[in-house]
């Protein structure tokens, strides 16, 4: 039971009718679930219990302050990925020691202020990185937790832009080079070898690629251990799946057992980066049908949202359900839903049978919680959505809607001109 339901005709977001919100902040708005965000976090959270764990967030699915806040009070940290993110999370008050730092590009400045803010470790992707953060951390007089980013060479059986640890991927260290790369990094003065991270890929519906993952990993920590190198920390990355249209993820309990099963008798604290499966189901965003057009072959309804606004759709095809929020419609149509960018690319649905649409009636895409805003853009200097998140029968703008103002900040017409 989720908490987008109807009542009577009207699309709810708890106790609040998406409506109301609509009316009041205008559309294209992102709307936010906290009980669904809470129920998500606790239901990973708890599928852990008997082990040593923590959850660190992965914020890039949707870095609001509100979203973080909400994990950060029930006791999770974060996965962040830039120098931003950390900003982001630090704002919003997270504990530094429940923070890890992955991706294959640290700047200089970025790896020098989570130094200084003291974050747990660096998911190092990189021979080079190693040697990076080692100058760094010497340059600044302290030491750097790091874990090696194994790359397992194992096929999350997802989409190929979602898919991370294969050998041809961009991500990581090769497994078999990991062991002497761990050996290097031991030998370096100002790293603290603490951890091993992997990351295969995003939106998986089978436990068996992390169980594959863990197995390998752990003949990689059994030769560490050989080595005298005894680690604290077992990252497994994110990528548990969601239910968009009609794919059927593991429960997080179903990964919970069979990660704990794998991992218990290694002794080590658990660490976790869940992105969308936290917040995916707790967000949709709602648009306003602007015209209903009957094209030759197609009908479209035109919306005030689009791929700027929500690019899964365009980028990697993806599905999200559409919902009328009130349902008054008479009969359905098949047609695409497109937004005002001038790209035949710009679609949030295709081909799909829904209610006939007519001007004016507010539609809502539904799981966009995750790389939803997060990847939104100003493309055709479209001011980005307002996000709203909703608690019980309340709500409050966490995003005020951009203004054309907010577009130009920054930008100078040069004194030659
Ligand atoms: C994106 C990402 C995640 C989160 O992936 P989800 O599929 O959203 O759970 C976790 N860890 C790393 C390193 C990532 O890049």
């Amino acid at each position: 039971m989720h908490h987008f339901q109807y009542k009577g005709d009207e699309l709810y977001a708890e106790e609040v009718a998406v409506k109301d919100i609509a009316a009041q902040v205008g559309t294209p708005v992102y709307i936010y679930s906290h009980a669904t965000l809470e129920r998500h976090y606790r239901a990973m959270d708890g599928a852990f219990a008997a082990v040593p764990h923590t959850i660190c967030y992965s914020m890039k699915a949707n870095s609001n302050l509100a979203v973080l806040k909400t994990f950060f009070g029930l006791g999770g940290g974060v996965d962040i990925v830039s120098g931003g993110e950390l900003h982001r999370a630090m704002v919003a008050g997270v504990d530094p020691a429940k923070v890890v730092y992955s991706g294959v590009g640290k700047k200089d400045d970025e790896i020098e202020y989570a130094l200084k803010s003291g974050i747990l470790m660096f998911n190092v992707e990189s021979e080079e990185e190693l040697d990076r953060i080692d100058l760094i951390a010497g340059r600044l007089g302290t030491k750097a937790g790091i874990a090696i980013r194994v790359n397992p060479d194992v096929d999350p059986e997802t989409h190929p832009y979602i898919t991370t640890g294969l050998k041809k991927a961009k991500f990581g260290i090769n497994i078999e080079r990991s062991l002497e790369q761990y050996k290097r990094a031991a030998g370096m003065a100002n790293l603290d070898v603490i951890g091993i991270d992997c990351h295969i890929g995003s939106q998986l519906t089978k436990v068996s690629p992390f169980v594959d993952t863990v197995r390998k990993l752990k003949r990689l920590i059994a030769g560490l251990r050989e080595s005298g190198i005894h680690l604290k920390y077992f990252d497994l990355g994110g990528g548990l799946g969601i239910t968009y249209s009609d794919e059927a993820p593991p429960l997080p309990a179903e990964y919970g057992e069979a990660i704990t099963a794998e991992t218990r008798d290694l002794g080590l604290h658990l660490l976790f980066e869940p992105g969308r499966n936290l917040v995916g189901n707790a967000g949709i965003m709602v648009g306003r049908c602007l015209y209903a057009k009957q094209g030759e072959e197609k009908n479209f309804v035109i919306v005030d949202a689009a791929m700027n606004d929500l690019a899964r759709p365009s980028l990697y095809g993806s599905y999200h359900g559409v919902q009328a929020v009130c349902r008054d419609q008479q009969g359905t149509i098949v047609a695409d839903i497109v937004g005002p960018i001038c790209e035949s690319g710009d679609f949030l649905a295709k081909d799909r049978e829904m209610p006939a649409f007519r001007q004016g009636d507010l539609i809502a895409f539904m799981s966009a919680g995750a790389y939803g805003f997060a990847m939104s853009s100003n493309y055709n200097s479209r001011p980005r959505a307002a996000e709203v998140m909703v608690k019980g029968a309340a709500f409050e703008v966490v995003r005020e809607r951009e203004k054309v103002e907010d577009l130009i900040r920054g930008e100078r017409i040069p004194s030659f001109l």
